[in-house]
């Protein structure tokens, strides 16, 4: 494991590629100091306006929303600032995996005046789905984000929208090199994420469902993008403040309601993340065990970043907060998908990063490295 130079991040991310020992934020935020911001955004109003025009019907573009702070702000960002009209999609959790927080985000989008256009996939699919993805890999979001990316372009599809918009671009941001597109604000490329092309309708089948259960989880294929002229905006392009602390805010001043519990058992340091329901954070715990880096690792190397707080002082709130989940939340997650909490410890051991972690049956794995200590 070898850790940026500059931030916390580890290059134990599958895919991830360091440039002169930087991590892919870190060169980007580098290189966006020189960025001409007033430009991308007139480059991107113009974008937006082009393609929101070819739509039909009374929306112009259509956002996926989860209720969250990004959502939120983006939301505002596309109807207030560059004055679209977007309709919103949300694809909503079963009963046991919404929070009452996450459904009072929802409300809070329909008080700031949006349509939101709400579907509900069949709890059973669902819940069998993110098993098969749980017992297999140990991340149960992935069918629950195909869900979510594919009911976007289906619904714009439906509606007649052309202009599809997103949030961060996950080639620039991230250093998901597979998703780059033909510039910065193109997201056409999104379906070679690994979410999306990792997951085939042949694994989708194989749980025994079909046709119609599974259509909410397939993603339209190039054919029907082209066809229906889609396009696929990313807007953090043009937006300079873009961020987790940033968005958060933005979002709070705007009717989000933020997690209050104590980050000893959520490893979210501000409680702004992923508010929407509380699995995700025994996701970026098992994320902690398996690349040695969470939730907490992301909101300090935003800091750093910013000149917030010194490389030292990030280290001890990482070694106090990540990998934080609390006995509640995984009882919850393993009733939910019907496993004992022997063979969650089973799976999670599995796929422990056996270089970082000693694992022993039964418990959490136990931690042998150093943040911010490179072992190569
Ligand atoms: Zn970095």
């Amino acid at each position: 494991m070898k850790y940026c130079d500059i931030c916390l991040q580890p290059n134990t991310r599958p895919g991830t590629l360091f440039i002169d020992g930087n991590c892919p934020a870190c060169t980007f935020i580098l290189g966006s100091q020189v960025w001409d911001w007033d430009s991308r955004v007139s480059i991107l109003k113009d974008v937006t306006h082009s393609f929101a025009k070819e739509s039909s019907g009374p929306y112009d573009s259509i956002l996926g929303v989860s209720g969250g702070k990004d959502s939120t702000r983006l939301a505002i960002w596309a109807r207030d600032f560059l004055g679209l009209n977007p309709l919103l999609v949300s694809v909503n959790y079963p009963p046991e995996q919404l929070t009452k927080r996450g459904a009072n985000n929802l409300n809070n989008l329909s008080e700031l005046g949006f349509d939101i256009y709400a579907t509900s996939p069949a709890p059973i699919v669902w819940k069998n789905l993110m098993r098969k993805s749980f017992l297999e890999s140990a991340n149960w979001a992935k069918t629950t984000e195909l869900a979510l990316f594919s009911g976007v372009p289906q619904i714009a599809i439906e509606m007649g929208i052309k202009l599809i918009l997103w949030g961060e671009n996950p080639a620039l941001q991230l250093g998901a090199m597979e998703t780059i597109g033909k510039t910065g604000w193109d997201g056409n490329q999104l379906r070679k994420m690994n979410t999306l092309s990792g997951m085939s309708k042949e694994w989708l089948a194989a749980t025994g469902f079909r046709g119609e259960n599974i259509l909410p989880y397939t993603y339209p294929t190039e054919e029907a993008f082209e066809l229906n002229n889609l396009q696929i905006v990313f807007l953090g392009w043009a937006m300079r403040t873009w961020g987790l602390l940033e968005n958060g805010i933005n979002a709070s001043l705007n009717g989000l309601e933020a997690r209050t519990e104590s980050a000893l058992k959520t490893s979210d340091l501000i409680g702004l993340t992923s508010v929407d329901e509380d699995w995700v954070i025994l996701n970026q715990m098992i994320k902690y065990y398996k690349f040695g880096f969470g939730r907490a690792t992301d909101y300090v190397n935003e800091w750093i970043r910013k000149g917030k707080i010194t490389r030292e002082e990030a280290i001890q709130i990482v070694e106090k907060y990540d990998g934080a989940c609390s006995d509640e939340n995984i009882s919850s997650f393993c009733d939910f998908i019907s496993i004992s909490k022997d063979e969650f410890w089973e799976v999670v051991n599995f796929n422990t990063n056996k270089d970082l972690f000693k694992i022993a049956p039964g418990i959490r794995p136990a931690k042998t490295f150093r943040v911010g200590i490179n072992l190569l």
